[in-house]
């Protein structure tokens, strides 16, 4: 069995039992397990219906766990985190989302990797860029850095 390198992007904008969203994004590293190397916690604002703050960080891991056995484990932990499952985007204890995968793409209709939102997403790429910066994102093949200063840097629509 091979050993993969996975890329989670970690997600809080609600105190659960730990604290609030930086101390839950903490104690989720813990549970993650594997870790390879962890990002600085940062805090963005709010996405969609939500009105609260999160703090966000990226973590490298080795598993050799296949991408929906992955899933499932960090689903898990989003529930012992208490996370209810409903309205996407809401505020939530704890998201952990499955950024890359070191076996590159991987598609089904629940999962899908690379994460769809990735290149979109500056307070998903901001933190990933301090941990991954030369990993190259498929199908395209650039690079993580390339892809947070493209973010930043938005291109006016015509
Ligand atoms: P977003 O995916 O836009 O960040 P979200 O993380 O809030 O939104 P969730 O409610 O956590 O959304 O997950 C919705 C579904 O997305 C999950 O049930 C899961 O099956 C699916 N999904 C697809 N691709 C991935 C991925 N790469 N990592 C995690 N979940 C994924
Ligand atoms: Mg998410
Ligand atoms: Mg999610």
């Amino acid at each position: 069995m091979t050993t993969a390198i996975y890329a989670i992007g970690i997600g809080s904008n609600r105190r659960g039992r730990h604290g609030g969203p930086a101390a839950e994004v903490a104690a989720a590293i813990d549970a993650i397990g594997g870790i390879v190397a962890v990002s600085p916690v940062i805090a963005s604002a709010p996405l969609g219906p939500s009105i609260r703050r999160f703090a966000n960080a990226a973590v490298l891991i080795a598993s050799d766990a296949p991408p929906p056995v992955l899933l499932a484990r960090l689903k898990r932990i989003e529930a012992a985190f208490g996370r209810r499952r409903g309205r996407r985007w809401g505020a939530r204890v704890i998201d952990l989302d499955i950024l890359l995968w070191s076996g590159g793409v991987w598609r089904e209709p629940r999962l899908r990797v690379p994460h769809e939102a990735l290149a979109a997403r500056s307070f998903v790429l901001a933190p990933l860029a301090a941990i991954a910066p030369d990993w190259r994102v498929p199908p395209v093949g650039r690079s993580v850095r390339q892809l947070a200063h493209a973010v930043d840097r938005p291109r006016p629509r015509a």
